[in-house]
């Protein structure tokens, strides 16, 4: 399968996006799988385990380093993030397309291992609207929006070191240039049959 990175700064939009895009690759016939990552963070409202993230102590994460079980990992804004060696293999067997949803860090290691993935940098439109979007969803507290908010402004500034760069204004704008990018012409059979 291929391999479609998505690093992003939290509040993009490009998880929305991921999923859109699932959709519409599943309309076109392909298998699409989506990484789950391990965090230390804890969950949100509404996240499940195993689901969106496999949620573990430092403990363990420090144990799956030390046992070479991650593609790649990173720290953003205190927390832990990585990416599971042996999932990501197998799900790529298994899948026409693969994403990636992992920072600019982890993009990086995996360009680096596997030079054929793509990596799409989704950007939020201005960093004014990154923090209304940050704000609106609720779910943060002051200090976590201020601390996601200087992440994001140093992961933009990575946005050109990647294979495409996609602005994420519109939506559906955003969603069919992603579409363009990961599906190729699959992307215009299943518009067309949506
Ligand atoms: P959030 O906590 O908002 O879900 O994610 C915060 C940031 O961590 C996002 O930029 C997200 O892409 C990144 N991230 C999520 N999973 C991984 C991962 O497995 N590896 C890396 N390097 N970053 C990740």
């Amino acid at each position: 399968g291929r391999l479609l990175i998505l690093p992003a700064p939290s509040g993009a939009g490009k998880t929305s996006l991921a999923h859109a895009l699932i959709a519409r690759a599943a309309e076109a016939g392909l298998r699409v799988g989506f990484s789950v990552s391990y965090t230390t963070r804890d969950p949100r409202p509404g996240e499940r385990n195993g689901v969106d993230y496999h949620f573990v102590d430092d403990a363990r994460f420090e144990a799956m380093i030390a046992a070479g079980e991650f593609l790649e990992h990173a720290g953003v804004f205190g927390r832990r993030y990585g990416t599971g060696r042996a999932a990501t293999a197998e799900a790529l067997q298994q899948s026409d397309l693969l994403i990636l949803d992992i920072d600019w860090q982890g993009a990086r290691q995996v360009k680096a291992q596997w030079p054929e993935a793509i990596a799409v940098f989704i950007a939020p439109p201005s960093v004014e609207e990154l923090e209304r979007r940050l704000r609106g969803r609720g779910q943060d507290n002051a200090a976590t929006i201020a601390a996601r908010m200087a992440a994001a402004e140093a992961e933009l500034a990575h946005a050109k070191e990647f294979d495409h760069c996609i602005v994420n204004a519109d939506f559906q704008a955003a969603l069919a240039q992603l579409a363009a990018v990961a599906l190729g012409p699959h992307s215009e059979r299943a518009h067309a049959s949506s």
